[in-house]
């Protein structure tokens, strides 16, 4: 029974080292390849999906997408990378 108990903590401390890691994923700059970038700004869109007409009634699906800004400081270039929220 014990050894189950230590495959669970291992199975768990894996998976939170794993989301951890995916949280921080390193970011590098699309103009120079530099991974010297800032997080400036991170926002939350609504994002409104027209899924096409279907019979009488047009469906609209409401996204809610992460929006968030980076600038380099290396070459001073900022984008943005939308993720939807989950
Ligand atoms: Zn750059």
């Amino acid at each position: 029974m014990e050894f189950v108990i230590i495959i669970a903590a291992v199975v768990l401390v894996a998976a939170f080292v794993a989301y951890v890691r995916r949280g921080q994923e390193q970011v590098s700059c699309p103009q120079c390849s530099s991974p010297q970038v800032r997080q400036v700004d991170q926002q939350l869109k609504e994002l409104k999906q027209d899924s096409g007409t279907m019979g009488y009634s047009v469906k609209l699906d409401v996204k809610l997408i992460m929006e968030t800004s980076f600038r380099c400081q290396s070459c001073n270039h900022t984008w943005s990378v939308t993720a939807p929220e989950s």
